[in-house]
């Protein structure tokens, strides 16, 4: 089958609505899906809908939730995301925030109790359309170890970033702070694949290639050893500890059989580069971007998606006529 972006999401919407979402929420969240498979970003597109349907099923989030906006200090927006996903909270906090980074200079946002089961890019891309550099962190649940710890206490964490450029879209990019994210190794499993060496541990602690062993009772190791751990506890105070979210080492999922998102929080940073000393710093990211790719940077962070979503824009969004199928069954039609 081939749709429409605005098909895709249209459908994700009715399945996520007729599993006790609300219309306006399902929208937000459906779009973000449907934009992950517009991109290519496999791991978080269809892949993740049952985990959407048996975590809303599960009562673990309130899928009719709507979030509260406050402003505790000039530059800072507080959302209590209610229980609820995050791109509800976000899109809540949108235009305050971005009326906030123009008249401060910039605005921190500060999102507590929030599920994100997402891809981050979506995220923070419409801000650099609009000429702002965001920067965003996600804390989840305990999934790595660090520092030769022996349990799983920072989440897979990740961060993105983006910003504007004179001359083509905005540079974005986005990673977890585990060396592959979970929806990585969840997607080698369901493909019947084994994953590359030092991604991650099995329940004993010892080493594996088997994406089952990792996801069953294992951990994942952070990128680049005791560097990437910083990071990941550096998304942990940030996401959690400023936001008043919990903490991922806080989560009581297993008392909701089937709940697969994690219960935390969000940091999202957004700076106006016009109210700063650079000058035209839109105009001086192209000159580095142009430098980078003179120097041999083949690929920069984004240039695949843009590549695929052209195609996508183009062709339509190919989906396996079995997804399909599920996804008309969930959507009662
Ligand atoms: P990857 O390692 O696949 O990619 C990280 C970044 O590097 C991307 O911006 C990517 O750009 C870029 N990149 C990849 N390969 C190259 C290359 N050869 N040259 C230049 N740039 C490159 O991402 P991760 O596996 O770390 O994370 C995947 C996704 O998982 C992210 O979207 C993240 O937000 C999501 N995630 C979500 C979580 C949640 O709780 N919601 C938890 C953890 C992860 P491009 O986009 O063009 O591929």
């Amino acid at each position: 089958m081939t749709l429409t972006e605005s098909a895709l999401a249209a459908l994700i919407a009715r399945a996520f609505e007729r599993h006790g979402m609300s219309a306006p929420n399902a929208g937000l969240v459906a779009a973000v899906v449907a934009a992950a498979e517009r991109d290519g970003a496999a791991s978080h597109g269809l892949l993740r809908l049952d985990g959407y349907i048996a975590t809303l099923r599960s009562g673990w989030v309130d899928g009719r939730a709507v979030p509260v906006v406050t402003q505790p200090a000039p530059s800072i927006l507080a959302v209590n995301a209610a229980n609820g996903f995050a791109q509800v909270a976000l899109a809540a906090v949108r235009d305050q925030a971005t009326a906030t980074a123009r008249s401060q200079g910039l605005a921190a946002v500060c999102v507590s109790d929030s599920h994100h089961f997402a891809a981050l890019w979506p995220d923070i891309e419409p801000f650099a359309e609009q000429g702002l550099i965001a920067l965003t962190m996600v804390n989840a649940r305990g999934r790595i170890v660090v520092w030769g710890g022996k349990r799983k206490v920072l989440g897979t964490n990740p961060m993105a970033f983006a910003c504007p450029r004179s001359d083509g879209p905005p540079v974005v990019w986005d990673q977890a702070s585990s060396l592959r994210a979970q929806g990585e190794v969840l997607k080698a499993r369901v493909e019947g694949r084994s994953v590359p060496e030092g991604i991650g541990l099995d329940a004993a602690g010892a080493p594996t290639t088997d994406p089952a062993a990792i996801l069953d009772g294992g951990a994942l190791l952070p990128f680049g050893g005791h560097k990437g751990a910083g990071i990941a506890f550096m998304v942990e105070v940030l996401a959690a500890a400023l936001t008043g979210g919990r903490f991922g080492f806080q989560d009581d999922s297993p008392s909701f059989p089937g709940a697969q998102t994690s219960r935390a929080g969000q940091f999202l940073l957004l700076i106006d580069p016009a109210r700063g000393p650079g000058g035209d710093v839109p105009g001086r990211i192209a000159a580095l971007v142009g430098v980078l790719r003179e120097a041999g940077a083949q690929r920069m962070p984004g240039d695949e998606r843009h590549h695929r979503r052209a195609l996508a824009l183009r062709d339509g969004i190919a989906i396996p006529a079995a997804i399909h199928a599920k996804l008309l069954a969930l959507a009662g039609e």
